[in-house]
């Protein structure tokens, strides 16, 4: 069996596309703009690119950016002083602060600061507890890019055996939650956990979220199975240069596996386009908020 590639660029596109609709409609609707401020504190070369990426694609959906860059060595008074003008700002629907933080700085303080209702990432704990207690919150981007991806290939998830490795509070916690919303059964597996091959075989759905380059060969995967790699390593290629590989063995797992993302063009597109997405979700109940 050769796996289905599922595209999370071109499913990307199309979700943009979707909201750009949505963003008209708002608009033309309630006459206020979708706005996002992405604050940066340093120069990391990485989350410069970030930041970049995400200015460029929220004002090609129709919405306002808003991008703070401060120098590396910003008081975490100061950070926390300009998230405090954010939230006060009704301009701004969602405020993401680009991990990770100068060391002089604690990110769970500064996260904690972030008004639970512009969230966009999905990391305060009101949202991580709405998610965990089946409320309406923010959902972590990554891990809802990869359930809608997973909804697109298999539809109806339940009843389904996940098992998702990795259990970090920003992809493998909230997915497993996710998943269990869908009614699924579902194993998160760590760095712990004994006999991960032996699990990994038991999934029809299996999320990769390591960080461990190529860890998962394709004899850990279930003939048929659906396999999400969120991981993103960058490897030593035979030309001298680098190269982008995933968490899973793709040349490996495909041969196996019914369907599978690929490393780069599976996962990671879908994380800015869930960021848009949202956005747009945060100014929908904040206007709605603002008018009853
Ligand atoms: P973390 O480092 O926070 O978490 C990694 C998890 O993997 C931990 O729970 C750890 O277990 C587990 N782990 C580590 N080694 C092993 C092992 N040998 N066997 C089993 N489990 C292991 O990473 P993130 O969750 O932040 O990211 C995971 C990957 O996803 C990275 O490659 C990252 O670059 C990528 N990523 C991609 C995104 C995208 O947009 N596509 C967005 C975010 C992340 P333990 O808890 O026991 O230490």
């Amino acid at each position: 069996m050769t796996a289905r590639i599922i595209d999370g660029k071109a499913f990307a596109a199309a979700l943009r596309q979707r909201i750009k609709t949505r963003v008209t409609d708002l608009k033309a609707r309630t006459g206020e703009t979708p706005g996002l401020a992405v604050v940066l504190v340093g120069e990391d070369p990485a989350s410069q690119v970030y930041v970049r990426n995400k200015g460029q694609q929220t004002r090609e959906v129709g919405m306002n950016s808003f991008e703070h860059r401060l120098p590396a060595e910003t008081l975490e008074a100061e950070l926390l002083a300009l998230i405090a003008k954010l939230n006060d700002d009704p301009a701004v629907h969602g405020i993401l602060v680009q991990l990770p933080l100068p060391r002089h700085m604690d990110e769970q303080k500064v996260i904690a600061a972030i008004d639970p209702k512009k969230d966009v990432d999905g990391f305060h704990v009101v949202n991580a507890g709405l998610l965990a207690t089946g409320g309406q919150g923010l959902v972590p981007c990554t891990p809802w890019g990869c359930l809608m991806l997973l909804k697109d290939t298999l539809g109806d998830l339940t009843g389904l055996k996940a098992v998702v490795v990795g259990r970090s509070n920003i992809v493998g916690k909230p997915m497993a939650q996710l998943l269990v919303r869908e009614s699924c059964t579902v194993t998160i597996a760590h760095s712990k956990t004994r006999d991960l091959a032996a699990e990994c075989r038991q999934a029809d759905i299996l999320v990769a979220a390591v960080g461990r380059p190529e860890m998962i060969r394709g004899d850990w995967i279930k003939p048929g199975a659906t396999v999400i790699d969120v991981g993103i390593n960058r490897i030593p290629a035979e030309d001298g240069k680098t190269r982008l590989v995933g968490d899973v063995c793709f040349t490996e797992a495909r041969q196996v596996a019914g369907a599978i993302t690929p490393v780069p063009g599976g996962v990671g597109p879908m994380t800015i386009a869930c960021l848009l997405d949202n956005t747009l979700t945060a100014a929908d109940r904040i206007i709605a908020a603002a008018k009853y």
